[in-house]
């Protein structure tokens, strides 16, 4: 997270109540002190911080105020001979030019960019402003004199944000109308990756709504979204199942995702796809095959075990593959989310209802042990590919799935309630419920913007 939004409000109840108490306290000094026959001893009061008022300081007025400004964009035009035009004179224009080079490549510039040069009632330029974006702009001050550059300070912020949306085609369709689609798109994905496929999973009239970290800067134009953090929360419900998952740091610093039972939204694999095993062969690049009499890359680990042993899932998935397939016998091969497929070779038959497109979950039974194939015996060979690479399956590490530890179990419902009022309370979309700086007149201000 940028910053956990909702530690950050819980430290601020926290702070508040101390101010409270400071408060309290100093008010009851006040009190004590009236008593002079028993003054109460200094540490008492001491101890306890007191919020102190600082007078606010006249405002500077702003020397840029007094000067008129002529603005414009990079655009396809080059910006010397739009200064030019502008009235800046060419010592002017290579002065600024040199100023600015060190932090910006004016050969790279976007038609986007912006300008503005500040002239004095004399006509002489005495400021510059380059906004390459919302964050970084950038101001040379006393062209007149003794000239400074310095990157402007933009004040930040982060909201949480509610994104609903209906599947039509796809996620990216949904989403198409949100800023940075696919980054949002992607971590979306992320979370729920473990139980949605949404290549293959989305069906039209699928809803989901997501309560999101959204950055933003304000600057004198307006409000700009800058960034996503991290999801909040998010709620699929899908033609196939409904999902939720919420997030919560369980104390390693680290955010995981969790239903609202607490069980982590990560599906760990079991670690081999036969109940009791006994490694015949492992995986190895570069081995001897011994039917084929040659070297061949072995991809995959293989298991002895006698015939009709059934063969589970490790993890669930769609079926890919579901019959003869040459020297691996027949076969059975599972796509499974994060881009994982295992393979399930030499096979003696395979399990009614499994066929290409059906789905399984983790430890149904796919097939029985058999010989088919290129095989010398009764044996199972189990095959992972990562990426489209193959991969030694017994030595893969996949994240641990622990749920929500029982002492942090309190903190946990009452994060999801809070979620789940913000996702709840107001079911028009994109709306902005949580801040942590901005107040109504702001808001106001936006959705005037
Ligand atoms: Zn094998």
């Amino acid at each position: 997270m940028f910053d956990s939004l909702a530690k950050r409000l819980r430290y601020r109840n926290i702070a508040a109540s101390l101010l409270l108490v400071g408060a309290l306290i100093s008010l009851g000094a006040v009190v004590l002190n009236r008593d002079d026959t028993k003054p109460e001893p200094e540490a008492t009061v001491a101890a306890v911080p007191v919020p102190v008022v600082v007078e606010p300081e006249p405002e500077p007025v702003d020397p840029r105020s007094l000067l008129s400004w002529k603005r414009g964009t990079f655009g396809n035009t080059l910006i010397y001979n739009q200064l030019q035009q502008s009235g800046v004179d060419s010592g002017d224009i290579h002065r600024i030019i040199d100023l600015l080079t060190p932090v910006y490549n004016f050969r790279k510039s976007h038609p986007e960019h912006a300008w503005e040069v500040g002239f004095r009632e004399d006509g002489a330029v005495a400021a510059f402003t380059l906004k390459v974006s919302p964050v970084e702009i950038y101001d040379l001050d006393g062209l007149d004199g003794e000239a400074a550059l310095a990157r402007r300070e933009v004040e930040t912020y982060t909201e949480a944000k509610i994104v609903r949306g209906a599947i039509d085609i796809s996620l990216f369709g949904a989403l198409a109308e949100e800023p940075q689609t696919a980054v949002l798109a992607g971590k979306l994905a992320k979370v729920f990756a473990w139980d949605i496929d949404f290549y293959k999973d989305p069906r039209q009239g699928d809803r989901f709504d997501i309560l999101i970290e959204a950055k933003y800067v304000r600057n004198e134009d307006g409000h700009h979204f800058l960034e996503y953090g991290d999801i909040l929360a998010a709620r699929y419900q899908g033609a196939f199942d409904t999902y939720d998952a919420y997030a919560f740091d369980a104390g390693d610093g680290d955010i995981g995702y969790y239903n609202a039972e607490g069980k982590s939204l990560v599906r760990e694999m079991m670690r081999s796809p036969l109940k009791l095993q006994r490694i015949t062969s492992r995986f190895n690049r570069n081995r001897f095959h011994p039917v084929l009499k040659r070297r061949r890359a072995h991809n995959g680990v293989d298991y002895g075990a006698p015939r009709n042993t059934p063969v589970m899932a490790v993890a669930s998935g769609r079926i890919v593959r579901a019959g003869r397939y040459g020297g691996a016998g027949i076969a059975v091969e599972i796509q499974h989310r994060n881009k994982i497929l295992t393979q399930y070779f030499h096979l003696n038959k395979i399990a009614k209802g499994v066929h290409v497109g059906a789905r399984v979950k983790q430890g149904d039974v796919v097939g029985y042990v058999g010989k088919t194939g290129y095989a010398t015996g009764y044996h199972l060979h189990y095959g992972m590919k990562r990426n489209g690479r193959y991969v030694d399956p017994t030595a893969q590490k996949f994240p641990p799935s622990t749920p929500v530890p029982d002492a942090q179990r309190d903190a946990f419902q009452q994060q999801v309630t809070t979620y789940l009022a913000q996702l709840d309370v107001v079911r028009a979309g994109g709306d902005v419920l949580v801040r942590n700086q901005d107040t109504a007149a702001q808001e106001n201000e936006r959705q005037a913007d």
